[in-house]
């Protein structure tokens, strides 16, 4: 089978187009016949070494696609379902032996690529909305990236929760993306400063929320934007890590909260897993969740894909797929 492989970390180019021998499953795996492969930013940590993993590995953390077999013990799915699963490594692949513990059945409605497009940006649009940071109505929330796949999820999700959504994105071609998923405001943070737009468009009250997954060039201005007693998510780094903090500072700066959270530990075990997948799942059948797969590429072409997202070029999802 062809996979993607790194024996090293770095650039794009260490994303090896390879040929290896199909695994077979053992206890409490399941093989699955991949047909779409999602790209994350998280993909791009694993790339250079950020997350580290042992050398050499097949990256990637997402995808859709059949059980082709089932090893021991497995209870949760058989062969021939359609399935997703995100968060396990090395679905860069024609086939990938996951847990099927991690594997979640792709409801009729939703094709593969909706469902390999859904699973880990969707949930964490998810949690982020629903337990990071319960978003009531009328509440003011800011949301940097709000044209990158997670961004525009989040955003549909706030707006249909009926918050005054406020976004930050790069171009004007973005902007107009990220009204059409339903912010109010979208400022162009590499035009004007956005700590400044937010307070003249909350009055000077500030935020409630702040959902930063930009991390090094927005994180001290992101603290400036709430309201006291506002929280701030810190969920990604696509510009780079957040130095360390003095907690002082959130005493200063109105007895903040600030939270880094990650989708792993708000999928702690096989219920939660389907509780949250499903209603994203069921979301994208009923068109109540949009998504927008705007790139797709070869399975060959992941270096392109990763140079593509690292230049802020992408809007919405990238997809991988196999070649026939
Ligand atoms: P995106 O599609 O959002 O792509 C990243 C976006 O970040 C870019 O399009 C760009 O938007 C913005 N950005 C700002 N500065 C930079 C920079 N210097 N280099 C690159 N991009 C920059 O990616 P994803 O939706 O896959 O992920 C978004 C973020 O969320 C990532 O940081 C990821 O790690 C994080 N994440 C965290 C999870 C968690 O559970 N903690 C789970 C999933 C994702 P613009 O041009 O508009 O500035």
């Amino acid at each position: 089978m062809k996979v993607i492989q790194l024996s090293q970390y770095g650039g794009p180019e260490v994303l090896q187009y390879a040929e290896v021998e199909i695994p077979q499953p053992k206890a409490g795996e399941a093989l699955v016949r991949i047909k779409a492969i999602g790209v994350n930013f998280i993909d791009v940590y694993h790339r250079t070494g950020r997350y580290p993993g042992a050398l050499p590995f097949t990256p990637g953390s997402e995808a859709a696609g059949v059980v082709e077999a089932i090893g021991e013990g497995v209870t949760e799915i058989k062969k021939g379902d359609r399935v997703a699963y995100a968060m396990h490594v090395g679905s860069y692949g024609e086939y990938a032996l996951v847990p099927a513990a991690k594997l979640v059945p792709i409801p009729a409605q939703v094709d593969d690529k909706s469902a390999a497009a859904c699973m880990l940006q969707g949930m964490t649009a998810h949690y982020l909305s629903y337990s990071t940071y319960s978003i009531k109505k009328g509440n003011r929330v800011l949301i940097h990236a709000g044209a990158g796949g997670v961004g525009l999820l989040l955003t549909q999700l706030a707006h249909k929760l009926g918050a005054y959504v406020l976004t930050t994105v790069s171009t004007e071609e973005k902007a107009q993306l990220s009204r059409e998923a339903g912010a109010d405001e979208v400022i162009l943070y590499t035009q004007k400063d956005f700590e400044k737009e937010v307070k003249r468009l909350t009055d000077g009250k500030g935020v409630h929320v702040v959902y930063d997954s930009v991390g090094k060039t927005t994180f001290d201005k992101s603290l400036n934007c709430l309201q006291p007693r506002g929280y701030l998510a810190l969920f990604g780094a696509s510009s780079g890590p957040v130095p360390p903090v003095d907690p002082l500072v959130l005493s200063s700066k109105g007895s903040l909260y600030l939270t880094r959270p990650t989708l792993g530990h708000y999928v702690l075990n096989r219920e939660e897993l389907l509780s949250r997948a499903n209603e994203v799942l069921n979301w994208v059948a009923t068109g109540e969740l949009k998504l927008r797969v705007e790139h797709t590429y070869p399975l060959s072409q992941a270096s392109q894909a990763h140079t593509d997202l690292e230049s802020r070029s992408t809007t919405g999802k990238l997809l991988l797929l196999p070649e026939e």
